[in-house]
């Protein structure tokens, strides 16, 4: 099927006079027969349903259509993007390890990986998206066992080159993650350039409509653990009756083993009920990124001729420096955000903002309503200077997410904001 057919049809497919809908079962769990089949749902989790901790048929239905978008073999969606990107990395780092991540990646991961891993022992180490291979290699250490990127970065823009960091991580004998968030898998599927794990917060795009928080881990089931690198994997966990991940589940060792595991112990599961909004989020996905790329591309074109703009940065323009790798990762288009500089600074930036009518003000992005923030004060603010030039992020630079408004109503909207400055 192709993606339009997937985002309607995976995933649920109801038997003779079953529901249309992928129905919201709204319990916290099964019953069975009697206390031998429950031992054996224990046996094999993946089989049967056991506790909706850790899964749930709405989410399950869920789960196995984001898998199929993304070309991987199983997912694991959790409550929020954050639970997603901190299990993508605790579920094969533990405390002495490092890992490895672009620095033009999202605020709330970076201080996710500087703060918080570091208090649990382990240690990120940052490399700059446009380093040269050599550099990246130099970045590894013994205990390294990952790297992580984004595909299109919240809000610096840039666009990661999945493939060669792809092939650098397998040389070093570790998974790439790349969170894919901002390009969706209608715009970008990194695991057919070689990522091993994709996450996403689904509470931006694929939701689409900001009625949902969510987040989702997806495993291509195609990295080879038995390295040596991973014992968590390709040894008996003591805390699951011996079970050994890469030998029982090597269809997707790495989903199952996050799910026996980490959500098991920290019960980060969505609700029934997000996964079912969710899920209608993801069925109208290609017709809502095709119109984002659609109108983010002409409002981009129009801030780029204004001249009170320093710059622009939206991967879609020809003028843009990342450009050439959108043509080759997002031929389709480079999604709805767009991420400008105001001449004039800090103030300037809260003066147009504050003037504008349509686009809201909001810590949100990728609504399907025009909203815009300024990522220095707010979903950037805890970094230092050194950490927001690193992350890409100007004083004067605003994230507009232009949403699926007529797009001459929203230029209309950014011109009058321009004529109050
Ligand atoms: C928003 C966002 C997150 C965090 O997701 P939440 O659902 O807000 O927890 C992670 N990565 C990216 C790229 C994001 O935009």
């Amino acid at each position: 099927m192709k993606i339009e057919t997937q985002c309607l049809h995976e995933g649920y497919t109801p038997k003779n006079g079953e529901p249309r809908v992928v129905p919201i079962v709204q319990s916290t769990t099964y019953v069975y027969d009697s206390s031998r089949e429950i031992a054996e749902v224990f046996d094999d989790p993946t089989k049967s349903l056991i506790y909706s901790r850790f899964e749930n048929p709405t989410t399950d239905a869920v789960e196995k259509k984001i898998a199929a978008l993304e070309g991987g073999a199983a997912a694991m969606c959790t409550s929020s993007g954050q639970a997603a990107t901190l299990c993508s990395i605790l579920n094969i780092c533990q405390a002495g390890d490092s890992f490895i991540a672009s620095t033009s990646i999202y605020g709330g991961t970076i201080n996710l990986f500087s703060i918080t891993m570091k208090r649990l022992g382990i240690e990120c180490i940052y490399v700059d998206p446009d380093a040269t291979d050599d550099e990246i290699q130099a970045a590894f250490k013994d205990n390294t066992k990952l790297v992580f990127g984004e595909t299109i970065a919240n809000p610096a823009l840039t666009v990661f080159d999945i493939e060669r960091f792809a092939n650098i991580a397998h040389k070093n004998g570790v998974p790439l993650i790349v969170d894919n968030t901002f390009a969706t898998p209608y715009l970008c599927r990194p695991i057919e350039w070689g990522a091993d794990i994709v996450i996403h917060s689904t509470s931006k795009y694929m939701d689409g409509h900001a009625v949902q928080v969510g987040g989702v881990i997806v495993d291509s089931g195609k990295f080879d653990w038995t390295g040596g690198k991973f014992p968590c994997m390709t040894e008996p966990d003591e805390s699951y009756h011996g079970t050994i991940y890469t030998e029982k589940y090597s269809f997707a060792p790495y989903i199952v083993k996050a799910r026996m595991q980490l959500m098991r112990d920290f019960g980060c599961y969505p609700a029934a009920n997000s996964s079912f909004l969710l899920n209608l989020g993801l069925e109208t996905l290609p017709v809502r990124m095709k119109q984002y790329c659609e109108n983010a591309l002409t409002v981009a074109k129009f801030l780029e001729s204004n001249d009170k703009v320093e710059s622009v940065a939206y991967p879609g323009l020809e003028s843009d420096k990342y450009h050439k790798l959108a043509e080759k990762y997002l031929p389709l288009g480079t999604a709805g955000v767009i991420s400008f500089v105001i001449k004039g600074g800090r103030d300037t930036a809260a003066k147009f903002m504050d003037s504008l009518k349509l686009a809201s003000n909001e810590v949100h992005v990728a609504d399907i309503r025009t909203c815009i923030l300024h990522p220095a004060s707010a979903t950037h603010r805890q970094l230092s200077d050194e950490q927001l030039v690193a992350a890409g992020i100007n004083g004067g630079m605003i994230r507009l997410s232009v949403g699926l408004e007529n797009v001459e109503d929203i230029i209309d909207d950014l011109k009058q904001g321009f004529a109050a400055i």
